[in-house]
């Protein structure tokens, strides 16, 4: 397991910034960390790169504790910062130099990075010089360069314009095939276009861990029924094809079927056959969209 958080809380004063999280992140996984501004992305980064500490729970990466074991966290942790925080006025080699000696690695670990990280063309130059996606590609390198197993990206994508944000989530793919790569995002798009799983977050607390594949094969079609009279759930799940079933207020079930025909036939049969009369009748896709937008309004 490379990431592992355990009823995580974080208060700043007295507002809690996350609220009981849980998940786990498996080895050589890209897993989006996804939520609106203000979801609580980067705290719970910081936390897991040892910036700050947890008020309540555990977490461990590569299986050192943050608190207790920092220094092997750091050593297993790659990290970019939300606000790539670069020392413009440094040449590219000069600034990954400067790390290299920070974490104590390799001459040769520079050009390597600079290599795998497509700054080549531009290593020679002043970071003040690079457009905004070079200056990723050096925040990446500098996050490569003690090779660690994890990398941690806050918003790797934010504010790179459509050329760019091409180039770094390729560069974000190639290095996922050998790293596990937890990442943050504030846009579905990003998490459509790089990651094998996403982690849903909203108000300080997980909604939602699904692997994309599931989404995109549409297995789960959501279906909300309301009828007029309390309907037992076990009843519901006669049904074919039902995966759950929950009553979320009033006489309104919504209905997950694990199946990509339209259900809606079949549940209007029930309720003739039973004598139930429908008020309401909705079908909703389970993708990534419809459930990002569901769980953080
Ligand atoms: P995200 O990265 O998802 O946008 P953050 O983790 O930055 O969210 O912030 C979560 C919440 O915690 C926000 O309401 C933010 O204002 C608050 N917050 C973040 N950092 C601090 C801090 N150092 N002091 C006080 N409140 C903070
Ligand atoms: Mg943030």
């Amino acid at each position: 397991m490379s990431i592992e958080v355990q009823n995580i809380t974080k208060l700043y004063k007295d507002q809690k910034a996350l609220n009981d999280v849980s998940f786990k992140v498996n080895d050589a996984e890209i897993v989006g960390f996804l939520g609106p501004n203000g979801a609580g992305k980067s705290t719970m980064m910081k936390i897991l790169t040892t910036y700050i500490e947890a008020s309540e729970g555990s977490a461990n990466v590569n299986g050192f504790d943050v608190n207790a074991d920092k220094k092997k966290v750091q050593s297993s942790v790659g990290y970019l910062p939300e606000h790539n925080p670069l020392y413009t006025e440094l040449y590219v080699k000069e600034y990954l130099n400067f790390n290299a000696n920070v974490y104590g690695t390799s001459k040769s670990r520079i050009e390597e990075v600079i290599e795998l990280t497509g700054l080549t063309p531009e290593a020679h130059k002043k970071i003040s010089q690079l457009s905004k996606g070079y200056r990723q590609r050096v925040g990446l390198a500098n996050a490569l360069l003690h090779n660690p197993d994890v990398l941690i990206l806050d918003e790797p994508t934010t504010g790179l314009d459509p050329n760019q944000l091409v180039e770094i989530r390729n560069l974000i793919k190639t290095i996922g095939k050998e790293k596990t790569v937890f990442l943050s995002t504030h846009i579905m798009q990003e998490v459509e276009a790089m990651c094998d799983r996403v982690i849903i977050i909203n108000k300080g607390e997980v909604v939602a861990d699904k692997y994309l594949k599931d989404l995109r094969e549409g297995q789960e079609q959501i279906v909300i029924v309301e009828f007029d009279y309390r309907v037992e759930d076990a009843f519901l799940r006669k049904l074919p094809n039902v995966g759950s079933v929950k009553n979320t207020h009033g006489f309104v079930y919504e209905i997950t079927f694990l199946t990509l025909d339209d259900m809606r036939s079949h549940v209007f049969d029930f309720a003739h056959d039973n004598e139930l009369k429908i008020l309401q009748l909705n079908q909703k896709n389970a993708s990534l969209e419809s459930l990002f937008r569901d769980l953080t309004n």
